[in-house]
């Protein structure tokens, strides 16, 4: 993806306040960051660890939305699987809820999904970061990131919906 910068990236949050977007915490290392490997940006908030964000360009749109872990229960010790690049891990995936955007967030609705904990999946997809168990699939790489983000963009249009 495109490296997206600070401003960009707190611009386009969908489901926080203005307030929350100008205040939640930002990787500071964004020009580090190995973009060209990311089909996504995903990060944990390291001063709220129930606090998740991601960021992404879809349809050349950049969007942004905050997550939260549901609580301790979903840090699964069995085996468990992401549902947006389909990495199998141990204790590696979180269910991560997200207000949707607009009225419907207002009203206490949200969108949840079973990611992989550090939001690493684009690494893990490419081999970059190594899980335990990997399952035999038969698609190509090519394949395997057009899924990734696929099932990330029909993630975000439920938040956005
Ligand atoms: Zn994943």
């Amino acid at each position: 993806m495109k490296p997206l910068t600070e401003p960009e990236i707190r611009a386009a949050f969908v489901n926080c306040t203005k307030g929350e977007a100008s205040r939640l915490n930002v990787p500071r290392d964004l020009a580090e960051q190995p973009w060209e490997d990311l089909d996504f940006l995903g990060w944990r908030d390291p001063q709220a660890p129930d606090r998740a964000y991601l960021a992404a360009v879809i349809d050349g749109r950049t969007v942004a939305v905050a997550l939260r872990s549901s609580g301790a229960a979903s840090w699964q010790a069995r085996r468990s699987l992401c549902s947006l690049c389909v990495t199998t891990h141990t204790g590696g995936v979180s269910l991560l809820v997200a207000a949707r955007a607009g009225k419907a967030g207002k009203q206490g609705n949200s969108v949840g999904a079973y990611m992989c904990s550090d939001l690493a999946c684009s690494l893990y997809v490419r081999g970059k970061k190594e899980v335990g168990t990997k399952l035999h699939e038969s698609l190509t790489l090519e394949e395997k990131i057009g899924r990734t983000i696929a099932n990330l963009a029909a993630f975000l249009a439920k938040v956005t919906a």
